[in-house]
């Protein structure tokens, strides 16, 4: 690997001036050069450059191994080294925050980490066990948890972050993997060009003869609606038969046993079956409208493969229980409602299966460290990796756009306050007068959103829970008389902007940090309620497939208590809230992921694109936090060593302290002495312009 060519500044708070221009210009020049990645202080910009690069190859591996951050190009193993000696050798956990839209390139960057750590931590049977484990845990979870996307032909669809963990020689032996929030109504339907998730077309693909017999399905992905509304189910860039046999082998080894792989590929055949069913509209005897089930055989097979019995089945898909005065009595579904129901029971089979496998991965890890004897009594040290999706602004922006966006107003929140904390800690540890930093605290739209009582998720809750007619309009007018004072919420009906007709009526804008988002309210108070009519989860429950007792556990008729569940929102509040406690606690490093293009294309990057980006993630924000006081900070030693040469007293070599050295290399340059301040151990450079002009001295003495 080359030693940096001079093109751009590898570290953006060297940018002069610090323009968005200035910002894109560096990172395109660079881009055309092939480095992809560029500093901001020590946070990584990472370009996807769509195409292999010679960038993660054991010999690049090993020149980034213990090597100061500084002393070699941008790089994500040298912050998967820095982050990794921090834990190891200070005994400070770190966590790794990978942001970015969708195909920037953030699940390849938490790939790149993993290999990074897998590669430098100790080796040995035992660790080797669970190292492998965890690396099997990514196709697994990709198989069921990705899809083709028009963004990205292996999109993750889920939030992931997993901590691994380390005994004090610095050597794996465990991990921990949160998800969250998956896409469940992928199962039920497809935009355009896109997928269902990976798994449904791997196994069709892969499976052999037998096993797809004794499953119930044909080889052909045409057969089945819920594969068919998308185009025609096949990706350019994925083998699934392949990937079939790397999935169901990463089972194997991770720990699942034959017959748990078994029902989780029934569970994929029966959603696949239930897509099938039709329903047809009726006229029962009372007058009422109800429904009749066509394909009749697809629910029979659907019963054997989970053990169900078919009236029960039958009826569950068609009628629905409810109280009256204390009396359970029968209605039947309309046409419509009965569609709904049973693609509400495909999008709960396959979240909660998803859910169930990942807590299984972690079961298994965790049984293995038991029959490894590997001790994990002594202190442990943890490294976090948080892949998780990026800000999102689409043409219509729903419920889910709504709760991504709210978790990144959480990410940035952290980041300002860890690093605008992290600046402080290190002037004072310095011993150097503290300068305040301008910046915009983004704490005002957090409270929008997520405070009690009165946020919008509060209020959303609120209005789910209210007897009487609720629509997602009436959330709408609670919203717009409870938020309209509030400088962050817009609508039609607030006084500040009910002229601005960009402005629909059946939509709220929210001024995120990273810019606006309208946000209409069709299906918001659907996906926050989240509801199974409890006549599915009980013919579930009632399953001889025990993996279905597992999941649906409220469908148990002893349950007596009809407790209302958790709203999707504030089950995402209270997971963000956690994985929040859990990142402060931690060191933090960031990766922050940029898509050059929108077509996949390798060597192309469109400017706009990347500038949406760049706002969107707050980059500019992140170059003027850290540029706020000084730009440029390095150990004395380090200093002296490179520029030694432009003072005779220094040159060849300073017997003396490396400060007072560094003293007389600065004086014998003649900068202003309000360019520059001595920390205890490093000294402190004002503006890059300073850095430049010493550099260019240096290169001209070369
Ligand atoms: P995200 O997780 O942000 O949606 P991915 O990490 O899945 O995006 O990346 C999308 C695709 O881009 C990958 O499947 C791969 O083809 C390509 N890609 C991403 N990062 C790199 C990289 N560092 N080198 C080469 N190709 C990459
Ligand atoms: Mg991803």
């Amino acid at each position: 690997m080359s030693l940096e060519s001079n093109v751009g500044v590898s570290d953006a708070v060297l940018l002069d001036p610090i323009t968005e221009d200035a910002f894109i210009d560096n990172i395109h020049e660079r881009f055309k050069h092939d480095l992809i990645y560029t500093y901001i202080g020590n946070v990584v910009v990472s370009v996807n450059p769509y195409q292999k690069l010679q960038l993660y190859t054991h010999d690049v591996i090993d020149e980034y191994r213990s090597r100061n951050i500084y002393e070699l190009p941008p790089h994500i193993y040298a912050i998967a080294d820095d982050a990794y000696r921090s834990m190891r050798d200070r005994n400070l956990d770190q966590c790794i925050i990978i942001s970015g839209e969708s195909g920037s390139g953030k699940t390849e960057a938490s790939k790149v980490i993993m290999q990074y750590v897998a590669e430098v931590s100790g080796k040995g049977q035992d660790i080797d066990t669970v190292k492998e484990q965890l690396l099997q845990s990514n196709p697994v979870l990709e198989a069921f948890g990705n899809a083709k996307t028009v963004r990205n032909d292996n999109s993750s669809r889920f939030g992931k972050y997993m901590d691994i963990e380390f005994d004090y020689k610095g050597d794996p032996i465990g991990g921990v993997i949160t998800n969250y929030l998956l896409e469940k109504s992928r199962v039920a339907v497809q935009s355009k060009g896109e997928r269902n998730f990976h798994i449904f077309y791997q196994l069709l693909s892969g499976a052999d003869p037998q096993l797809l017999k004794s499953l119930k399905l044909h080889e052909s992905a045409q057969d089945y609606v819920f594969l068919r509304n998308g185009g025609n189910g096949l990706s350019s860039a994925t083998d699934d038969a392949e990937n079939f046999r790397i999935v169901k082998n990463g089972m194997e080894i991770i720990g699942f046993s034959s017959e748990e792989i078994n029902h989780v590929f029934k569970l994929v055949s029966t959603i696949l079956k239930l897509g099938n069913i039709q329903f047809t509209p009726r006229v029962n005897e009372d007058g009422t409208d109800g429904c009749d089930i066509g394909a009749e055989n697809e629910v029979q097979e659907v019963c054997e493969l989970l053990g169900c019995s078919k009236e029960l089945l039958d009826a569950a898909l068609t009628q629905r229980t409810v109280e009256v005065k204390g009396d359970k009595v029968k209605t039947h579904l309309k046409n419509n409602d009965a569609y709904y129901a049973r693609d509400a029971l495909c999008k709960a089979l396959y979240s909660r299966m998803f859910s169930w496998l990942v807590q299984r991965i972690n079961d298994s890890i965790k049984v293995i460290l038991n029959s490894l004897k590997i001790d994990t009594k002594g202190k442990t040290k943890v490294m976090g990796v948080l892949d998780i999706y990026g800000f999102e602004v689409f043409q219509n922006n729903s419920f889910e756009q709504f709760i991504i966006n709210y978790c990144n107003e959480k990410l940035q929140q952290i980041f300002i306050e860890l690093t605008l904390k992290e600046e402080q800690e290190e002037y004072v540890k310095e011993g150097i007068e503290w300068i305040h930093v301008e910046y915009f605290n983004n704490a005002v739209i957090c409270d929008l959103i997520e405070k009690n009582n009165v946020g919008i998720l509060a209020l959303l809750d609120e209005e789910c829970l209210r007897p009487g007619d609720v629509t997602d309009t009436t959330f709408l007018n609670k919203l717009n008389q409870r938020c309209a004072q509030h400088p962050h919420y817009e609508s039609r009906s607030c006084k500040k902007t009910q002229s601005d007709k960009s402005l629909p009526h059946d939509a709220f804008r929210l001024r995120h940090y990273a810019g606006n988002v309208l946000y209409k309210v069709e299906g918001f108070i659907d996906k926050n309620n989240d509801l199974l009519f409890r006549d599915l989860s009980q013919a579930m429950f009632s399953c001889k497939n025990p993996l279905l007792k597992t999941l649906f556990p409220e469908g148990n008729p002893s349950q007596k208590s009809l407790k209302r569940p958790v709203t999707a929102g504030s089950q995402f509040k209270i997971s963000v809230t956690e994985l929040m406690k859990n990142l402060l606690s931690k060191n933090p490093n960031y990766i922050r992921c940029i898509k050059p293009n929108d077509d996949k294309k390798a060597s192309v990057l469109d400017v706009n694109l990347v500038r949406h980006q760049v706002r969107y993630l707050g980059l500019m924000e992140n170059v003027r936090v850290k540029r706020a006081g000084y730009a440029f900070r390095q150990s004395y030693g380090i200093f002296l060593y490179r520029y030694k040469m432009l003072a005779k007293e220094t040159w060849p070599s300073w017997k003396g302290e490396a400060k007072e050295g560094v003293k007389l290399v600065l004086e014998s340059q003649n900068i202003p002495s309000e360019e520059y301040a001595f920390g205890k151990t490093k000294i402190f450079i004002r503006n890059p312009k300073t850095l430049f002009e010493i550099e260019e001295r240096r290169r001209d003495k070369m």
